[in-house]
């Protein structure tokens, strides 16, 4: 069973700390700062076996090396990108498993984003690490892709039990419900978990892990029935103050 951890780095990303409970053993996603990072991971007990990278975003992978170096820990990306990661010990694509301890996850590619994005879902606890493909209430910026890869990316995690945990990368989840309100403005779930992040926020708590559960309910871009309203709803939040 994985038990996820948030590790606030940088201005506003996260990184994840996992661990698997019957093994011990623990990983670590999109360590782009290495001092809390650190401090997160001797904090759980010193040991590190996996950094797994979602994307090639320096805010997303800058502490790699510095982190591998520290730990001896082994480095999982996107094959598809391994020419801009870090250097990869394990090249890893549409459905491959990578194994923490006693669980494993699955690979998704989920490009939109950009190209090689790539998120890990471990059934074992419904632990779902997106990076910037999904965000509590919002979705990444077409950087790369089209509206209709970040399409296909969304309804493959709408598939997923609704008890999933949605582990993103960054707290975006206050801003991302201005808009939400604005684009669906009658929504009254989506009223009343505006309400709940605008309070956590208040009082310095993170938002995340959302439950999918909520994001099927309250998100916009996750309930976006077809590419033409996710390319919409997209170049509207691109330009929305
Ligand atoms: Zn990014
Ligand atoms: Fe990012």
């Amino acid at each position: 069973m994985i038990k996820a951890t948030l590790v606030p780095i940088l201005q506003d990303n996260y990184a994840w700390l996992l661990r698997d409970e019957e093994s011990g053993c623990t990983a670590i996603v999109d360590p782009a700062e290495v001092d809390p990072v650190v401090a997160a991971i001797d904090a759980a007990g010193g040991k590190l076996d996996l950094i797994l990278l979602t994307h090639h975003h320096g805010d997303h992978i800058a502490g790699t090396d510095a982190i591998r170096a520290r730990y001896g820990a082994k480095v999982v990306g996107a094959k598809a990108d391994a020419h801009r990661l870090p250097k990869l010990d394990r090249e890893v694509s549409e459905g491959s498993e990578v194994d923490l301890g006693a669980s494993t996850a699955r690979v998704f590619e989920t490009p939109g984003h950009t190209r090689g994005h790539i998120s890990y879902y471990f059934a074992d606890g419904h632990v779902l690490l997106c990076g910037d493909t999904l965000f509590s209430l919002g979705c990444g910026r077409l950087l790369e892709g089209t509206a209709a890869e970040m399409h296909k990316s969304l309804v493959r995690f709408a598939a997923l039990p609704a008890e999933t945990l949605v582990c993103c990368g960054h707290e975006y989840t206050e801003s991302n419900a201005r808009f939400a309100l604005h684009a669906d403005p009658g929504n009254t779930d989506l009223q009343a978990y505006a309400e709940r992040v605008k309070q956590q926020r208040a009082a310095g708590l993170p938002t995340l892990p959302s439950l999918l559960a909520d994001e099927l309910a309250c998100n916009p871009f996750l309930r976006a029935t077809d590419v033409a309203t996710l390319a919409d709803l997209r170049s509207r939040k691109d330009s929305f103050r």
